[in-house]
């Protein structure tokens, strides 16, 4: 496994992280904790020492799951986080209820300190700024009492809105979503959490399932790597100086083992030269949906995540009937529905790749 210093913490992580949210669905169905908890103690064994996780991940089991494995490690040899925001407290701001909501994900995690606690997806710097004003200070108050080791956030703003929180000087480390589909819009805010001396993680290195399902498309980014494109879109992210960790989503043994193999032998780049060697490679990428599903609640009951995604065959293939097809052979479902959106905007404001949702469902509808 190849390590990297997490910012000025001096604490030693390893370049692939285990994303805690893919256990398998059946296992957890059925409460075979045990058994999901087999994923994170093989990714110890080979090396992958920080395991990110989060309250409702996985029908709200992947804390449970992940403290089974905790408790039966040395717990100096693994760096876990947990995450919490004002949707999670149901917007109660009160100290009792962060606290408690804390105190949950300790006990689930069979821990009584985490490494890592983020102020868990903020969206916007409006969100941020709420954020700040309202539980900044448990968050201190917590790492006060040893209960936090470091306050980090998590975010889905784009490059300069990133820049300014970490200009506030108030967090140790960041995750990003950051992949080779969105890299050219992140980029400033990964370069200046660097020159900060905070650690970059980064969450999603896959799109959200878009690189593996277009493999000719992002075939560009295994030149001379050996490795299948999932394996090299994963190199891609941990090669960047300014990147931290690349948390990849366990279900299998394998996909532990692939990730490994991904980072063997990693030579790191600074990210400037990285968007030198690729940015006139492959698709043009920051017009792509990422299925993050942020812009789900449309008042129209619009599935706009599956309508995006549709779209981004036609990026991707140069097709217009493309469209059509993912929407009646993917999805099963009609371009008619795309026509009832009534251009509230709610969906733009919440979409982390800041597309133009609303004139890509006109055009799918025919409008
Ligand atoms: S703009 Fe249209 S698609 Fe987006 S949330 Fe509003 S009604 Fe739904
Ligand atoms: S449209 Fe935007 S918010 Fe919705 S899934 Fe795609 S990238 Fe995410």
């Amino acid at each position: 496994m190849y390590y990297k210093q997490y910012g000025n913490t001096g604490m030693k992580v390893s370049a692939i992280g285990l994303g805690t949210m893919r256990y398998d669905k059946e296992d957890i169905a059925a409460g075979r904790f045990e058994k999901c908890a087999q994923i994170p103690l093989y990714a110890l064994e080979k090396g992958i020492n920080y395991w990110d996780t989060a309250p409702f991940y996985c029908e709200d089991k992947s804390e449970i799951v992940t403290g089974i494995a905790l408790s039966q490690v040395k717990r100096s040899e693994v760096f876990v986080t947990s995450k919490t925001n004002l949707n999670t407290l149901e917007n109660d701001v009160s100290r009792d209820a962060f606290f408690r909501r804390l105190d949950l994900s300790l006990s689930r995690l069979k821990t009584d300190y985490l490494d890592f606690y983020h102020m868990w997806c903020m969206l916007s710097l409006d969100s941020w700024e709420k954020h700040m004003e309202t539980i900044y200070g448990f968050f201190e108050e917590a790492r006060n009492q040893g209960l936090i080791r470091n306050i980090v956030f998590s975010s889905h703003m784009q490059g300069n809105e990133i820049e300014k929180v970490v200009a506030s000087d108030k967090f140790k480390g960041m995750l990003i979503g950051y992949n080779a589909l969105n890299y050219q819009f992140r980029q400033s805010g990964i370069e200046a959490a660097y020159k900060k001396g905070m650690g970059v993680v980064v969450m999603n290195p896959l799109g959200g399932g878009m690189i593996p399902l277009n493999q000719e498309a992002f075939s560009y980014l295994t030149e001379g790597t050996g490795l299948t494109v999932p394996q090299a879109a994963i190199r891609f992210v941990a090669s960047h100086r300014e990147i931290t960790v690349t948390l990849v989503g366990c279900t299998a043994k394998e996909h532990v083992d692939d990730a490994v193999r991904a980072v063997e032998g990693l030579h790191e780049l600074p990210a400037e030269e990285i968007v030198r060697n690729y940015q006139n490679k492959g698709v043009s990428l920051d017009s792509l949906c990422t299925s993050c599903g942020y812009c789900k609640g449309c008042p129209q009951d619009i599935e706009i995540p599956k309508y995006m995604d549709a779209y981004n065959q036609k990026i991707l293939t140069g097709k217009d009937g493309a469209i059509e097809d993912r929407l009646y052979m993917h999805w099963d479902i009609t371009p008619e529905a795309a026509g009832t959106c009534i251009e509230c905007g709610k969906c733009e404001e919440l979409c982390t790749q800041h597309l133009p949702i609303i004139s890509r469902l006109k055009e799918i509808a025919g409008k």
